[in-house]
């Protein structure tokens, strides 16, 4: 059985103290919401890691995760952090493939391979971000880029580490401007991936995967796209740092 799980992501907010604020407020109000089979995961900018582990409460399902890694092991790479440091300070999850990453800092399909690989071979799980532009559903691309990022980034990896991987669908067109794609669009494109994976890895790795939906997802919008088949769950981004709207929409996986 898949998961369930709600994502926060960050991004580039949050300075150290109101991060750890923000945090402990999430833990405390969605300790008594989470079930056996739903998790939580904070993806936070890289100086909040380690408190944030510290300030995890045993018994809930809050886990740690950071929003980016660098593909090589370690060395003269001024100004990164590698997978094994993440690892050492108690991550347990990395965000890769998000389309900022791709957008603004060229991060290509092969590269993010290489971060896939350097990640899990490190003991972080993956949450890899695939989704089109407004110009690419427009020309009603939408599934073969789709497809194409998911062969490129991960269809090396073996049904064992594949297992290991988060999914999450997220439409760059909807990320961060309030549109979102509808319950039926989401469900459609996921089912469309669920179905790619089968072909690769067989039904059961399929069935097991977890794909999470982003963009501008929201107390509101939760329910109707959580309530679909094959969305398990959601990444947030803005959402993510108002606790009360984070709590809300990780109620909604219920
Ligand atoms: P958003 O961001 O919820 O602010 O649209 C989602 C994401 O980028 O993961």
């Amino acid at each position: 059985m898949r998961k369930k799980i709600v994502a926060g992501n960050w991004k580039m907010n949050q300075d150290y103290q109101s991060g750890l604020s923000l945090f402990s407020e999430v833990v405390n109000m969605v300790s008594d919401e989470i079930t056996g089979d739903q998790l939580v995961i904070v993806c936070s900018p890289f100086i909040h890691l380690n408190s944030l582990v510290q300030l995890k409460k045993a018994g809930v399902n809050v886990f740690i995760g950071a929003q980016n890694c660098h593909q090589e092991e370690s060395g003269a790479y001024t100004g990164e952090i590698s997978a094994q440091m993440l690892k050492s300070a108690g991550v347990e999850y990395v965000i890769l493939g998000h389309s900022e990453r791709r957008q603004y800092f060229e991060e290509s399909d092969e590269l993010l391979s290489k971060k896939v690989n350097t990640a899990l071979k490190n003991g972080l799980k993956p949450i890899f971000c695939i989704g089109e532009t407004l110009t690419e559903r427009n020309a009603s691309i939408h599934f073969d880029v789709v497809k194409a990022q998911l062969e490129k980034g991960l269809f090396h990896l073996s049904a064992e580490e594949f297992s290991s991987i988060i999914l999450a669908y997220e439409p760059v067109w909807a990320i961060g401007t309030g549109l979102t794609a509808t319950p039926e669009q989401a469900q459609e494109i996921h089912a469309f991936i669920r179905k790619i994976i089968a072909e690769k890895y067989g039904q059961q790795v399929a069935d097991d995967t977890t794909i999470l939906y982003g963009g501008s997802c929201n107390p509101k919008n939760a329910n109707d796209l959580f309530s679909q088949a094959d969305i398990d769950g959601g990444l947030i981004g803005g959402a993510s740092l108002k606790s009360r709207d984070f709590t809300d929409i990780i109620k909604a996986l219920n």
